[in-house]
């Protein structure tokens, strides 16, 4: 899958290099906050796999549907939402937002959360997966996205180990540089 888009004045513009993990219809009060509008098409997906050029995008944290806070980004120029990121999802994951696609017919929601604050003359369709409130991954997500996501915690886990290694070492290292670097200026 090739998805491309960008910001209104086009100084951002991002291409997503695999197919979303899944597509979120999110009908909480801050999603129709944010956006001014009814709810928010967000495409859940690693952030790996999306490639930005052009401007890099300003962010403001904000309080999420879930309680937890959001990371949401916006072009500075146009104050375009291109994505968010929710401290609460696991992974390192983005949502980015449909509605910035070139072509945003190009996804459709696998799941409508927070459908408790849907606006009520917004009518769903037949048979859409559909939930109050948010839901369990492990019962909603197709295997291939619940696989991809394992893939993305166990490297995230990994890379975290190993940062935390040369944290252990670096510090007692750079001490030793800035000592004998003091002790040669002596
Ligand atoms: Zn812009
Ligand atoms: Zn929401």
């Amino acid at each position: 899958m090739n998805l491309e888009g960008g910001c209104s004045c086009n100084a951002i513009r991002y291409r997503l290099t695999e197919s979303p993990l899944i597509v979120h219809a999110c009908h909480c009060r801050d999603c129709q906050r944010v956006t001014g509008s009814g709810f928010v098409i967000n495409i859940w997906i690693e952030r790996e796999f999306v490639e930005r050029t052009g401007a890099m995008p300003k962010s403001v944290t904000l309080k999420g549907g879930t309680g937890q806070d959001h990371d949401a980004f916006f072009c500075d120029k146009c104050g375009t939402y291109v994505w968010s990121r929710y401290h609460i999802a696991p992974g390192d994951a983005l949502f980015v937002r449909a509605g910035t696609l070139d072509n945003p017919d190009a996804v459709k929601p696998d799941v409508h959360i927070f459908t408790r604050s849907k606006l009520p003359w917004l009518r769903l369709p037949e048979g859409a997966l559909a939930f109050e409130t948010a839901y369990s991954i492990e019962n909603v997500w197709p295997a291939e996205s619940k696989a991809r996501l394992r893939r993305q915690m166990v490297a995230a886990a990994s890379f975290r180990a190993r940062n935390r290694g040369k944290e252990s070492i670096s510090p007692e290292t750079s001490r030793r540089f800035r000592t004998s670097r003091l002790s040669t200026r002596r």
